[in-house]
């Protein structure tokens, strides 16, 4: 007779001795960049996967005239062709609480390789390090839930509730794969989100508005530049501006937010104009973001983010008559601090502590998940994962060391939430 102890062991035991395995899918997956619009090929790789696994395998594509309608869209001026989520189903035998297991296949761009001391579409390893693009955020949250359920496969463990496999593109800037997944009818009574949050729980996160202004200017020649107005100067203004308004949200702030002493950021993360060194450009686009606390609506963001645009705008005259275009495209996305979920943290809070041996530590975090998403069509859902840093950024690694225990604390939450059948 085998007990639930006797599974559980086997099942940790199974994810130790593959560890290598579950390394070697880790750096196949980073060797797709899959960047917003080419998630396709991972997706390939993810599907094959739960294929081999024999599990009920589809792709299910985002229908964008149903999910524009939803609360919660972000119009990301992208389309969704050949980007489809990849889900996996595994029914339970009945009498288990359901459970679905997501991560996103999507990465942020490479603006330049020559910052990295690594390839990043490469995966090398060094000094217990694993480098590249997606290496912390989110390929081991794919390979993750991916090796929990192989482990359970193989061993010939069952489940009494069901679990659903989603590898969702579009998280990074948009999250409308999951919106699409939540408005299609896909349900459970939880969702756990796998990324690389360090070994933590993540139960809260900021809204975050992304937009795009066009600044029209006077285009002139080398010969007669006096003729000009010059727009990029007067994006400039404007940048300044919401860099004031960065500093007066987080002057006006009441509480510190999650430990974080100016939670507030505005960013400036792309500028385009001109043509010519000697020439005034006709028109400079610039995009941009700014986080705002969970208490704050959308709305009210992005309100402050015209305003503070307004302001310049009544105090310039060429911009007064030529007001600059303001677009939010991109992640719209509201904050959260969810307290819905106990009996989920509690589970998964015993799982981390039998595999860790201390407490798991719950916290808000500054950036967005897709767990709004599941949390807004009712079910329960927290954000865990592995060690890593320097996600979206350069040289981003995963703490190699983390894989395992991160597997094994996952599978003890799958086991414990979805009831083992014996
Ligand atoms: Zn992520």
């Amino acid at each position: 007779l085998i007990g639930k102890a006797d599974v559980e062991r086997s099942v940790l035991d199974w994810l130790a001795t593959h560890e290598a395995d579950t390394i070697e899918l880790l750096r196949e997956l980073i060797r797709q960049p899959s960047v917003p619009g080419m998630e396709y090929g991972a997706q390939q790789v993810v599907l094959r996967q739960l294929t081999d696994l024999g599990l009920d395998a589809v792709c299910e594509e985002v229908d964008v005239a149903t999910v524009s309608a939803l609360p919660g869209y972000s119009e990301t001026g992208r389309g969704y062709a050949n980007r489809p989520s990849v889900v996996g189903r595994w029914p339970g035998t009945g009498g288990g609480r359901s459970l679905i297991l997501s991560s996103h296949i999507d990465v942020v761009p490479v603006e330049s390789c020559s910052g990295w001391t690594y390839d990043p579409w490469r995966g090398k390893i060094v000094g217990g390090r694993l480098y590249g693009r997606g290496a912390c955020d989110d390929k081991p949250g794919i390979v993750l839930n991916l090796a929990v359920l192989r482990a359970l496969r193989e061993l010939g463990v069952r489940l009494r509730g069901d679990v659903e496999v989603q590898s969702v593109p579009d998280e990074e800037g948009g999250g409308n794969a999951t919106l699409a997944l939540c408005a299609s009818g896909h349900r459970a009574d939880a969702a756990l989100f796998v990324d690389g949050v360090r070994c933590t729980a993540v139960t809260g996160f900021m809204g975050q508005s992304w937009f795009r202004a066009t600044v029209r200017g006077a285009p002139a020649g080398g010969v007669d530049l006096e003729r000009g107005v010059n727009p990029i100067p007067l994006a400039g203004k404007l940048i300044d501006a919401l860099y004031r308004l960065e500093d007066e949200m987080n002057e006006t702030l009441d509480v510190p937010y999650g430990g974080v002493e100016r939670p507030v950021r505005f960013n400036v993360g792309q500028i385009h104009a001109g043509a010519w060194s000697n020439s005034v450009p006709a028109r400079c686009v610039f995009e941009g973001q700014i986080n705002f606390l969970p208490c704050r609506e959308l709305a009210w963001a992005q309100d402050q983010v015209r305003q503070a645009i307004a302001d310049v705008v009544a105090n310039d005259p060429w911009l007064h008559d030529h007001p600059p275009e303001i677009r939010f495209v991109g992640v719209q996305a509201d904050g959260c601090h969810d307290t819905s979920t106990p009996e989920l943290l509690c589970v998964l809070g015993a799982a981390h502590k039998d595999v860790w041996g201390t407490e798991m530590v719950i916290r808000d975090i500054q950036g967005f998940i897709d767990t709004r998403h599941y949390l807004t069509h009712g079910i329960p859902s927290v954000c865990y994962g592995p060690l890593g840093a320097n996600a979206h950024g350069v040289d981003e690694y995963l703490e190699l060391d983390t894989l395992v225990p991160t597997a094994q604390a996952i599978a003890l939450f799958v086991m414990r939430w979805c009831g083992l059948a014996l």
